[in-house]
């Protein structure tokens, strides 16, 4: 997923238990989480690991595959499905199926044409509701009657108007981290992986697609089939429906968007089948057949979701130059880092993260060249730095410990820049070569498999360390999982691209040159963002208002951009922006652009009332975990 999403929600925990392995960090494993000695036992089919976020008991009753019939209902913005859950009893004297959901109407469950007894537990606010299912003496399948909330926290419908092309309704699910439960009620941890099928059935004039097989050329009929024939965690389960249309890019990429954005979108992100061929040269063969993007309406509250074979990705990317599509790169990677080899729980998101940001900037590189892969690495280290000054010292550990937090505190740039760093000092250690010939064997070895941080680390001490036992300290490895901060000598990257704008910056505040004067001559998104964001506190409002006569910021149509100015408009007060402040927080519910402008906002009486306004105006339209994410700043 792109990008981080900060929630502060204290919650319950539970199952104090994590596998035990014989791993050199076991001890500092311990000490940061708590684990305790219990083994558990493993499944011969996929690896799982009990997390603190779900109820699900897979360490008895472990579920394989789902079979989901499902009726989009936009009328009452319900899913009314069956959920078909085959299992498999690994502790033989197992009776009760324990599965997850969330503010589901679960009305009857079957097996063999006969009810069966269940009982929801009562609801846990971060965690949901857990399901206890007694099951039948004979038989490994069970069927769920249930319908899902209308405001159920995995699901958003948005009404025509709020849709591109402003003729249908529009749906769409976002189940990472434990959203899938609010609309399928399942074991939701990224440890257990299932494989799928679908009938989703829709009004007639829309298109369904899903993180399943999509036939680009399917019959426009209401009734729409899938299947994904490879285990994937559910967090990975994505449904979308609407006003759909298909445009390829390649021969195995393709774009689905609503018809106004089709071919903006194709145009945009034509380099992915090109992405996609250099990242299967260096790091193996893609596994999941196609690669499709979908563009989803500006509610979106992400950057991208790496939903398998079906990117979901914000249109806020749709630049017209390109200069976002490390987006596409990142979405792209996690077909090998994190859909492959996935975290076996949110502790080690890390390992999903870290890894694909690491092939972002490579694949970045690949592509465009080594100097636009020096202006990212220079951002998303500004990112990093600016985490390290404000979050505490256990959210700088990259193997965080989340007992009795909300699942998604673990967003931020830690697992995603820190790890990505820690990558690129590997990297450096012992040489590009060995390193991609390391994750090569890395992805062969754990592909569609859920994995634990110190699963990795026993891993990396059998190979890598082993292979290079001179230069791979595992002291400092464990301070980069570990610890808070970043261990000494980080590999540090330069762009020559931006040091001019350093010295015309220091120019233009000096009074020495002016606004106007400033070279930009064609400046990307990058090297405008990187002046903006070295801009001082102690800029005047002379300055602001002279940088925009000169270049027009106020109405630069790169959101990224547009972003940075913002906020900087909102530290200085300076009103002439204000007017496309509100109409951006109004049109766009991607958090990561929107959530440090509600909480500058609030920083000011004036500005609490501002955003209150721009809030209650948008909040319809907002997914409810921008909602969630925003809702403090306002009230
Ligand atoms: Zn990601």
């Amino acid at each position: 997923m792109r990008f981080p999403l900060l929630f502060f929600i204290t919650v319950f925990t539970l199952q104090a238990c994590q596998p035990s392995t014989q791993s050199v960090s076991e001890q500092t494993q311990a000490a940061a989480d708590g684990a305790d000695a219990e083994q558990v036992s493993n499944s011969d089919s996929f690896y799982y690991s009990n997390d603190y976020h779900s109820f699900a008991n897979p360490e008895q009753v472990l579920v394989t595959h789902l079979d989901w019939d499902v009726t989009v209902d936009f009328d009452a913005r319900k899913l009314q499905a069956v959920a078909h859950l085959q299992y498999e009893k690994v502790d033989p004297a197992a009776t009760t199926l324990i599965v997850d959901t969330r503010a589901l109407q679960v009305s009857k469950i079957e097996a063999n044409d006969q009810q069966l007894d269940f009982t929801l537990a009562e609801p846990d606010e971060n965690l949901g509701t857990a399901l206890h299912i007694s099951l039948p003496e004979q038989g490994s399948v069970v069927s769920i009657h249930y319908s899902t909330s209308p405001d159920a926290s995995g699901v958003q419908w948005l009404t025509p108007e709020q849709t591109a092309s402003k003729t249908s309704p529009f749906l769409f699910t976002q189940a990472q981290a434990i959203h899938a439960r609010s609309f399928i009620p399942i074991q939701d941890s990224p440890g257990v992986r299932i494989t799928y099928s679908a009938t989703v059935r829709t009004p007639e004039n829309l298109l369904a697609v899903m993180s399943a097989r999509n036939e680009p050329d399917t019959a426009r009929d209401g009734v729409y089939e899938f299947t994904m024939p490879q285990p994937i965690p559910s967090y990975l389960i994505a449904l979308a429906v609407g006003n759909l249309e298909f445009k390829a890019m390649g021969e195995r990429t393709g774009v689905y968007a609503e018809p106004p954005l089709l071919d903006a979108a194709a145009k945009e992100f034509e380099d992915t089948e090109a992405m996609l061929i250099a990242t299967e040269n260096k790091y193996g063969a893609y596994a999941w057949e196609r690669y499709d993007l979908l563009i989803l309406p500006p509610s979106f509250p992400f950057g991208g979701m790496e939903n398998p074979r079906l990117s979901f990705i914000t249109p806020t990317v749709i630049a017209g130059d390109k200069s976002l599509v490390a987006l596409i790169a990142h979405e792209l990677a996690h077909s090998w880092s994190g859909n492959t080899v996935t975290n076996a729980t949110w502790r080690d998101l890390w390992l999903n993260e870290g890894f694909t940001t690491y092939l972002t900037y490579r694949i970045m590189e690949m592509i465009y060249g080594e100097d636009r892969y020096r202006m990212e690495a220079v951002l998303g280290m500004q990112d990093l730095q600016q985490d390290l000054q404000t979050l505490s010292a256990g959210d700088q550990i990259m193997a965080i410990d989340l007992r009795g937090r909300d699942a998604d505190d673990v967003f931020s740039n830690i697992p995603y820049e820190k790890g990505a760093l820690f990558l690129r000092d590997l990297e450096q250690t012992v040489g590009r070569e060995a390193f991609d010939q390391f994750l090569l064997e890395y992805f062969d070895a754990f592909a569609f498999k859920s994995i634990t941080t110190d699963q990795f680390l026993d891993y990396l001490q059998q190979t890598l360390a082993a292979q290079y036992p001179d230069k791979v300290d595992m002291q400092r490895i464990e301070q980069w999982i570990l610890k808070p901060g970043l261990p000494a000598n980080v590999p540090v990257v330069e762009s020559d691209a931006f040091s001019s704008i350093d010295h015309q910056r220091q120019q233009f505040l000096q009074g020495e040159i002016r606004a106007a004067d400033i070279k930009v001559g064609n400046w990307t998104y990058h090297q405008w963002n990187y002046f903006l964001r070295g801009l001082p506190e102690s800029l005047s409002i002379d300055q602001m208002s002279a940088l925009d006569s000169a270049f027009n910021l106020t109405q630069v149509s790169n959101n990224e951009i547009a972003h940075t100015w913002l906020l900087l408009a909102i530290q200085k007060q300076y009103q002439p922006a204000y007017e496309r402040l509100y109409n951006y927080l109004t049109g766009i519910g991607r958090n990561k652009l929107v959530r440090p402008l509600y909480a500058e906002l609030a920083k000011t009486e004036q500005g609490k009332a501002f955003a209150k306004r721009a809030f209650e105006e948008a909040k319809s339209g907002y997914h409810p975990l921008t909602i969630k994410a925003n809702q403090d700043f306002v009230n």
